[in-house]
């Protein structure tokens, strides 16, 4: 039903193998090293993509360098207008844009909508933003003197972002890092590339009307390599890294090393408390919204419900009818709910996890396996599963990037806090509880130790108004609203001196 040539076609995508662009200028080698886009969906080819090779990635940068300096030369509103016409484009490509990533990451239309959504969300914010990049004044202990903070931009942002939110994380980054005055540098996931490629055609669109030059959005296709030249590039002020823990530890050390900023969005292991005191309807919506969509594969899914004891059995009991309920298959039907893993290997580590817990001890209440069958055929399609366990197992303390669903059992609040405290990732968190002195406490500074806390909703399905991140090994870095802004800039303290003479601070004497 979905003509993927056409969407393709719509989105201004002709040539479908560019190994970077600058913005209207595509590159390409014809002999350099190609990446094959295959659809979990049903397995076919989609594209084989150029990789970027050394030369292209430096003539990436040196566009980029010349760039910054018409950019960041722009008032800052006049750069929130350039975004305001991306989020317009973005409105009327929605459909196909959100089409292209169902088809090339596997998630399901609606949320493929939805991602593209966000991006329009962010750029709204972003427009406002440019009117509002406030520093503070501050009073002077000399006579005459004024003293204020101001923000300027960084420079070149390098952008290094996953495959399960393959368009949006790029948006949330990119809006707010060019109404700061910065370029930016986009290395998207090796495993979505031509989601990457219609959006770097629509933001291009924007800048060749309004004659903006080549070099502020910058596109490089390529794997881990080029991800290791941005990081090690000194050239490159900010890194913002979204993926894996593994992937934000190699990032982080090779970035703090040139004593560069890096910003980081790495893996999660989120809980949802279910209290006795929960609505269990409401809880069911949010527990299996959080384990199953996308296929387990956002970095707020929830992986873990610590339930209470004397709820134990009744929330399981719902929960295993409602996974009974799931239907399986082709995402871009809207009738289903549970779309494919984006690859072999996501189901080989899929597979993998169920026996490492089954080894633990783990007891499933609803098996996993792989689906086969036609509509299957990609070999991507998995049984969303549930697994009672101990919150120590090794399994569980780790992120398997799945709908693999574990429940542990708890007797005290304060249990459950430490039980979802007890892992080393500390991205997102909730509390079900119609109880006001639970929710406080979950809420307090001795409750969630996540960079999200959420009361009487699931883990997953974040806003783009508040700050966005985690604590721990998710990485510490913030993106999208409130003050995440900041990190795209440098804070410049001043102080003016109108008086006719030169006091200094602390009352120091210093005289000629
Ligand atoms: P991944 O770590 O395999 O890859 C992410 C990106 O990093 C890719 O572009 C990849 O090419 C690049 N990369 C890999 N190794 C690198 C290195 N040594 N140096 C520089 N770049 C390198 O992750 P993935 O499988 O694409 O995505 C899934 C992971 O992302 C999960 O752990 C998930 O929780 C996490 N994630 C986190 C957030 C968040 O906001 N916290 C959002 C989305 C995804």
């Amino acid at each position: 039903q979905h003509n993927i040539g056409t969407i393709l076609k719509n989105l201004g995508i002709v040539e479908l193998n560019p190994a970077y662009s600058t913005g209207n200028k595509w590159g390409s080698l014809a002999d350099s090293a190609r990446i094959d886009s295959f659809s979990p969906v049903n397995g076919k080819k989609i594209a084989s993509v150029l990789v970027a090779t050394k030369s292209d990635y430096e003539a990436v940068v040196k566009k980029a360098e010349e760039a910054y300096l018409f950019w960041r030369s722009q008032p800052a509103p006049k750069r929130g207008e350039l975004v305001r016409q991306f989020g317009d484009a973005l409105r009327k490509n929605k459909e196909a844009l959100g089409t292209l990533v169902s088809y090339e990451m596997g998630k399901s239309l609606q949320e493929g909508f939805g991602e593209v959504q966000e991006m329009i969300d962010i750029c709204d914010f972003a427009v406002g933003l440019s009117r509002q990049l406030y520093g503070l004044t501050m009073h002077s202990e000399r006579p005459s003197h004024r003293m204020y903070e101001q923000w300027h931009p960084l420079g070149i942002v390098g952008v290094i972002s996953a495959f399960n939110f393959p368009v949006a994380v790029w948006s949330w980054n990119a809006a707010l890092a060019l109404v700061c005055g910065n370029v930016c540098i986009w290395k998207p996931s090796e495993k979505t590339p031509l989601t990457a490629i219609a959006c770097q055609h629509i933001i291009a669109g924007v800048f060749k009307v309004n004659d903006i030059p080549e070099g502020v959005s910058n596109l490089i296709i390529g794997g881990k390599e080029i991800g290791e030249m941005l990081s090690n590039d000194m050239r490159i002020p900010l890194i913002s890294a979204t993926g894996s823990t593994r992937m934000g530890k190699a990032v982080a050390a090779a970035v703090a090393s040139r004593l560069g900023k890096s910003l980081l969005e790495l893996g999660g292991n989120n809980a949802i408390i279910i209290s006795e005191h929960a609505d269990l309807d409401m809880s069911l919506i949010g527990a299996v919204f959080g384990a199953v969509g996308t296929a387990g594969q956002r970095c707020t899914s929830t992986r873990r419900l610590i339930i209470h004891e004397s709820v134990y059995d009744a929330f399981t009991a719902k929960l295993v009818k409602a996974y009974g309920q799931l239907r399986i298959g082709n995402p871009l039907n809207q009738h289903n709910h549970v779309g494919p893993l984006i690859d072999t290997d996501a189901v080989a580590s899929y597979m993998g996890s169920i026996e490492k817990c089954k080894a633990e001890g783990g007891r499933f209440l609803v098996e996993g396996g792989v689906l086969n069958g036609e509509e299957y055929a990609s070999g991507c399609y998995v049984k969303p599963c549930i697994a009672e366990v101990e919150n120590d197992y090794k399994i569980v303390q780790h992120e398997t990037f799945a709908p693999i669903l574990y429940l542990i059992k708890y007797k005290t609040l304060e249990q459950a806090i430490a039980l979802q405290n007890g892992v080393p990732q500390g991205l997102s968190s909730a509390i079900m509880t119609l109880n006001l002195r639970e929710a406080e406490q979950f809420l307090s500074a001795g409750g969630s130790d996540c960079g999200i806390a959420n009361v009487n909703i699931g883990t997953s399905g974040a806003e783009i108004g508040g700050a966005f991140g985690g604590e721990k090994e998710t990485g510490g870095g913030r993106e999208s609203g409130s003050d995440a802004w900041k990190t795209y800039m440098r804070r410049q303290t001043n102080t003016i001196n109108y008086s006719t003479t030169l006091p200094l601070a602390q009352g120091i004497k210093f005289d000629l």
